[in-house]
């Protein structure tokens, strides 16, 4: 087996309201948003990016802007939760921030870690979970409105939720080289890598439905951490003699990237730690303008004038180090 996969490498979602997702990604949660890009795949609709400070690989949630799609709740055969990692005892500060800006939050505790559950605009389930590894470097946003103490550091885990699990299971675990940390009624909790943050896959299984669909309000797909192109290309020929349909490596840019469908419907991604997103812009001003790969720049000028303009909110509106 290939050295074993790091961890989270970023979540895309699918937002209705890249405006309003901006909003909150950045004025509320705090994140930096990284980059400004298209979709390669539907290239008049935006592909944005948050993350720490340079969106490191394990911090960068992303963003289809699909305002023509329908809007459904998440459910089987998707990723149901997305969580992120605040150090335990900023749960206090968090608490009373989303209260001051109206974002209702409610408390849980899973595997012995508090967390705070909250939705985005578009309904997707979040968590700031109190819990940080020290292994796991991340890059405070200096400018942002969180001051850097209480900022999120990365993802924590995702939670998938499956009809049913056994298949899904058999591969993380006899192909994917993830282990079990853990079972709490329904959730069974797999870890990669070394373990802790951003290396934590949830699995609920919820025979009872119902099915999601890739809908507004629900997440696209979820990346893993390949280390390099070589990395990525050993776990490509694993998963492929596993059986899997594995798309060949895509030049996404900023990363290269192999997709596949796990059994249970959840869409999974490898994607290579390098060239990341200072790649076309430096890191001062990341997402300050509209990225396109080389090969898009001939259709900048249509984009400029199809995209619906961004408003990122800065220092000055969103008021830094409350
Ligand atoms: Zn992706």
């Amino acid at each position: 087996m290939p050295a074993s996969l790091p961890g989270i490498h970023h979540v895309t979602s699918i937002t209705g309201d890249v405006q309003k997702c901006v909003d909150f990604y950045v004025s509320v949660l705090g994140l930096r948003f990284v980059k400004k890009s298209i979709n390669q795949d539907v290239p008049d609709t935006y592909h944005i990016y948050f993350g720490d400070y340079k969106g490191s690989p394990g911090t960068a949630t992303t963003f289809f802007g699909w305002p023509a799609w329908p809007k459904r709740r998440a459910g089987g055969g998707q990723v149901t939760t997305v969580s992120f990692a605040v150090p335990r005892d900023s749960l206090e500060f968090w608490n009373s921030r989303l209260r001051k800006l109206g974002v209702q939050s409610s408390s849980t505790s899973r595997f012995g870690t508090e967390a705070l559950v909250l939705s985005d605009p578009d309904g997707i389930e979040l968590e700031l979970v109190g819990d940080v590894s020290p292994g796991f470097q991340s890059v405070p946003w200096p400018d942002g409105p969180v001051d850097g103490e209480h900022a999120i550091r990365g993802f924590h885990s995702v939670t998938v939720t499956l009809a049913e699990a056994a298949a899904t299971i058999d591969l993380l675990v006899k192909t994917m080289g993830f282990r079990k940390a853990g079972q709490e009624g329904r959730r069974t909790r797999f870890e990669t890598g070394q373990g802790g943050q951003h290396s934590i896959l949830d699995v609920v299984e919820a025979p009872e439905g119902p099915e999601g669909e890739e809908s507004i309000g629900t997440v696209h797909h979820v990346a893993w951490r390949a280390a390099d192109a070589a990395h990525q290309a050993q776990w490509r020929e694993v998963l492929v003699k596993a059986g899997r349909n594995v798309t060949p490596v895509i030049e996404r840019y900023y990363f290269k990237s192999i997709y596949f469908r796990e059994p249970g419907g959840v869409l999974f991604e490898i994607a290579t730690d390098g060239p990341g997103f200072t790649v076309d812009e430096p890191l001062e001003t990341l997402g300050s303008t509209l990225s396109l790969p080389p090969w898009f720049n001939v259709r900048r000028e249509t984009l400029d004038e199809t995209l619906p303009p961004i408003v990122v909110p800065t220092t000055a509106t969103t008021g830094a180090g409350h």
